[in-house]
This record gives structure tokens, C-alpha cells and sequence, in this order.
């Protein structure tokens, strides 16, 4: 961060070295906030009266000082929240060499940052956040500067601050040497990309960065970049990630199997592809080698033990999701034994996976849904028949996951001295504590951060769902019972259910044993209320389950 960005200033103005308009130079070094596209942009004629910095300092010419005019300006300045330092007076003729003067310098700080310097950057900051573990880089550029956050265990936070010329050209670094560049929205100015090994910007550990740009409205462009690290030796324990002990066991089920349809859903960064990476690599393991994966992805996220990669290349004229079934297609005709798709992201697509279920193949991919049914609800939702559906030997694995932050054993608060603060009130404290019928002190909340960890956070577990339908599941679904199906899944074994457990149980399993925080379940999964009133049986064997986990 350059001192342009601060609010510091130097008040004493007596040994300042005055600038060619006669004004401190630490004033006019400033960012100009009200030139052209900046946040309080003034009109041709104003400029030539007044011109205000980011940092508080203001130039007016004393005839219009006390003008309407001006009164405005300052007035929408303290709406934008910009705090006025100082106003200072100077003729008109300063004021707008202050303006020329600033059009020169974006102008020079565009071409100063050229190609190779560029890239430069663009790579430093990758290696920052890597090291950083971060699982994707956020650019937003603004009409008066840009800002680069990393997200760190879940959580957004600011890497650095740079001139929105530098921000624009950091970008178009980035897709300078992006390959599988598309929009595909159809509009260019939504773009996609992934920067490989091959464009040099990637540092040891780092296998791809997936682009995606948007052109945003608010004058604010923005540029997300996924991070893919490289599939680390031994990775393959469920267990590792989060899932608990039956959730691995249902999974171990499901990877057996050689033919149905296994549905992975989650928000975006829910850990979706890391799982189903160790699911298959486990698979592949298991089966001694002696399966055929085809993986069909565009771009490449997975990375699996002997894998072949099929390759999705949309001719002219022709959509995504047409490219996608001729690799599915392509595919067919080498007799694949386990097919993995990237995403069912339309009907045509979704119709092709059930017929590979239905042809005796294993396919393996994921879909945007709510929660494990849920996931019922989105195959309907994309066009397959409840025939298809309720037919056992096809949809045969359900998986929803989340991730929440692992609290830091650190500096991790207990709930008495987290309600003293504050950052917890009386009555969750009072609901969580009765729940798990445990002491309020052996359940924690985040810190404020100490040496070993980050905000409080030293990583992320997996929480889940997963369901093996079977028939009566599925024939309540097709009969559009949702209430006894939901019902049955959750019914425990022993009187004739399923045995399911919520995300939201298997949640406050992590807060009975002090690794997840309960102020982030209930914002990223449910309230405790509902819990008590939606899951009265698994409320009541909670403070039982989390101590035998
Ligand atoms: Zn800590």
C-alpha cells in the first residue's frame, strides 16, 4: 500500500516543498477523487474551482469558496463519507494544472506497467497468496482505485491496494496468457480463463488459477481467480476432511458400486472437488488399478491417479454444452467403467447422465441443490423423469457439503467470557449449553487471531449429508410425498427409517467437541431454533452423539 491510499497527512505545511500550482506537495501528491471517473467527479466547469483529494484536502479559489457550487461538492463528499482535512485556496489556473497533471500521471502509470512488468506482479501476488493457502484472489477495480482480497479459510481478506490503472492492467496481464478464453454468457464482456503451467505465473504447488471476469455495475469490474493446488501425496482420507465415521462408511458404499448416478451438491468453495478427488483416488486404489476413469471437465480441477482427461473443445457454432456431450459421446466408445463430469449444469446434459446410469455405468458428478434431497429436487428440476428417478439402480449416492472454520485451540474463546464481550448473547449461550448438556466453558467461539493461526481459524472441516436412497425413498419422492419422505430418511433404523442425519446435527457435533464455532453454524446453516423444532429426535440424542464421536 503506497501512502497515496492513507489518511495521513502531513499538517504542518511550513517545510513542505511546494508543487508547480504552488501547493504542498504532499497534498497534490494525493489522489485526485474528483477528476474524471473518480468517486466525486465534478463537471468541466467545476474544475477549474476546486478539486478534492482522497485524502481530505480540498483546493478552492477564493471567489468561490462560499459558493453554492462548492457547498455541494463538500456536502456530497461527507455523504461518500470522505472526511475533509483541509480547505486551502488557489487561483483557478492551480486548480486545473492540478487536473493535467493528473491525467498525465494515470496515463504514465498505465504504460510504466507494461507487459513483462505486469506479469511480474500478477505472479507475485499468486505466490502471496498461496503461500497463504487462499483458495481464490478477488480483484475489484473501482473508478478511484482497486483492491485485491484473498480468501483465506473461508474468509475474505485485503492483500493490497493499487491505482485502478494498475489494477486494470494486472488483469489484462492475466488473460493475456489465459487459455480456454470464452464468454459464456455469450456477451465478451463476461470472460473466462485459467492460467496452466505453461504461462510461467504459477508457483511450485499450483496446478491451474481459473479466471472469471465480470463487468459489474456501480463502475466496479471484478476478476475472481480459483486457485487449484497440485493433489499432495497421501491425500486420500475422507476422514481427514471432516466426514464423520458413517458418512465415510455410506461413502465406501457408494465408491464400490460399478454402475449409478453419485451426486455431489454444495455452494461454490464448499470443498466439492477436493472430495470427489479422494473419492475416486480411493476408488481407484481400492480397485488395484484396474479401472477406467474418463474425467470430463473443462476446465481441468480434478486431478485422479490414471485418469484419462477428455477434452472439451466447442467448435464454431457450437454451445458448451454440445461440446460436452460429444466428449460424453466419445467417451462411450471406449467403454469407460467410472465417468466423472464436471458439473450437470442443464437438462441436456442431466438426460445424458441418467442414460449412462441406466447403460450400467458409474457417474460421478455435482449440481447445485440445498441440501442432500434436495438434490432430487434439482434432477427433476432438470427435466429427468420421476420413472428414471425412482429406478434403485440409478440415482444411488446423495452428498451435500458445507465447510466452516476449524477454530484455533489457540486462542478459541469458551462461551461465559464470549458473552462478557458481547460476541454471543445469554440466550444462545443458554440453548447451546442445555442442547449439549454440557458447560458453557468447554464450548468455544472464535478469538480475535494469535501467532498460529489466522482470525481465530487454523482451517476448514467438511460438515455433510449423504444418503443411500432406496426404493421407499424414492417412491415417496415420485409420489410427491415429500413430508414422509423426509420423514423416513430421518426416522432412525430401528423403527424403520433411514437413520439420517442433518447437516445441521452433524454441525453441532463439531461445536459439542469444541472444533467449530456456533455463531458460524448458525449463519452459514441453520438456527438452533429451527433445529429444536424441525429435528426434535436428533435434538434429543445430540448430547449423547457428540460425545461418541
Ligand atoms: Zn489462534
Amino acid at each position: 500500500m503506497t501512502d497515496d491510499f492513507s489518511n495521513k497527512a502531513n499538517t504542518g505545511s511550513k517545510q513542505s516543498i511546494l508543487s508547480s500550482e504552488g501547493l504542498p506537495s504532499e497534498i497534490t501528491s494525493g489522489i485526485l477523487i474528483s477528476g474524471n471517473g473518480g468517486r466525486l467527479e465534478v463537471s468541466k466547469r467545476e474544475r477549474s474551482r476546486i478539486a478534492v483529494f482522497q485524502n481530505g484536502y480540498v483546493v478552492v479559489t477564493p471567489e468561490s469558496r462560499w459558493s453554492s457550487e462548492v457547498k455541494a461538492i463538500l456536502d456530497r463528499a461527507g455523504r461518500a463519507e470522505i472526511a475533509i482535512h483541509e480547505i486551502m485556496e488557489a487561483d483557478s489556473k492551480s486548480i486545473l494544472a492540478i487536473y493535467e497533471r493528473n491525467s498525465r500521471n494515470n496515463n504514465e502509470t498505465a504504460s510504466k506497467l507494461s507487459g513483462i512488468e505486469r506479469q511480474r506482479e500478477l505472479r507475485r501476488i499468486i505466490a502471496d497468496a498461496a503461500r497463504m493457502n487462499a483458495s481464490d484472489i478477488h480483484f475489484y477495480v473501482f473508478p478511484s482505485f482497486s483492491e485485491i482480497k484473498v480468501r483465506i479459510h473461508g474468509r475474505l481478506r485485503r492483500l493490497s491496494i493499487h491505482s485502478t490503472e494498475e489494477g486494470k492492467a494486472i488483469i489484462n496481464a492475466a488473460f493475456a496468457v489465459a487459455t480456454d478464453q470464452g464468454s459464456e454468457t455469450g456477451s465478451t464482456s463476461f470472460l473466462k480463463g485459467a492460467l496452466t503451467r505453461v504461462s510461467g505465473l504459477l508457483p511450485p504447488g499450483v496446478d491451474l488459477v481459473r479466471l472469471q471476469y465480470s463487468p459489474t455495475t456501480g463502475h466496479c469490474a471484478s476478476l475472481v481467480m480459483r486457485i487449484k493446488y497440485s493433489n499432495s501425496k497421501g491425500e486420500h482420507d475422507l476422514k481427514e476432511l471432516g466426514f464423520l465415521a458413517k458418512q465415510v462408511s455410506d461413502i465406501g458404499l457408494m465408491r464400490k458400486r460399478t454402475s449409478g448416478l453419485y451426486l455431489l451438491a454444495g455452494k461454490v468453495s464448499s470443498g466439492k472437488t477436493t472430495t470427489l478427488q479422494r473419492i475416486l483416488n480411493t476408488m481407484v486404489r481400492e480397485k488395484n488399478h484396474e479401472i477406467s476413469i474418463y474425467s470430463i471437465e473443462e476446465p481441468v480441477e480434478l486431478d485422479i491417479n490414471g485418469a484419462i482427461h477428455v477434452g472439451v473443445y466447442p467448435k464454431p457454432h457450437q454451445t458448451r454444452s454440445e461440446a460436452f456431450i460429444e466428449a460424453i459421446k466419445a467417451t462411450l466408445r471406449s467403454d469407460p467403467n467410472v465417468v466423472v463430469l464436471g458439473e450437470l449444469r442443464d437438462r441436456e446434459l442431466a438426460g445424458y447422465a441418467i442414460e449412462l446410469a441406466l447403460t450400467g455405468h458409474a457417474l460421478w458428478t455435482t449440481v447445485h441443490a440445498g441440501s442432500a434431497l434436495g438434490i432430487l429436487d434439482r434432477l427433476s428440476d432438470l427435466g429427468i423423469e420421476h420413472w428414471k428417478l425412482t429406478e434403485p439402480s440409478v440415482v444411488r449416492g446423495l452428498i451435500f457439503q458445507r465447510l466452516l472454520g476449524v477454530l484455533c485451540p489457540n486462542c478459541k474463546i469458551g462461551l461465559p467470557q464470549g458473552c462478557d464481550e458481547g460476541r454471543i448473547t445469554d440466550f444462545l449461550l443458554k440453548e447451546i449449553t442445555d442442547l449439549l448438556d454440557s458447560h458453557p466453558g468447554k464450548i468455544f467461539i472464535r478469538g480475535s487471531g494469535c501467532g498460529s493461526c489466522l482470525h481465530g481459524l487454523i482451517g476448514r472441516t467438511v460438515v455433510a449429508e449423504t444418503i443411500l436412497p432406496d426404493l421407499n425413498l424414492l417412491q415417496h419422492y415420485a409420489s410427491n410425498n415429500r413430508v414422509q419422505m423426509r420423514e423416513y430418511w430421518l426416522s432412525p433404523v430401528e423403527k424403520g427409517g433411514c437413520g439420517g442425519k442433518p447437516i445441521l446435527h452433524n454441525a453441532l457435533i463439531k461445536v459439542g467437541k469444541g472444533i467449530c464455532d456456533i455463531n458460524e453454524v448458525e449463519e452459514e446453516i441453520d438456527l438452533i431454533q429451527s433445529y429444536k423444532s424441525e429435528y426434535p429426535y436428533h435434538a434429543s440424542i445430540l448430547a449423547r452423539e457428540w460425545r461418541n464421536h
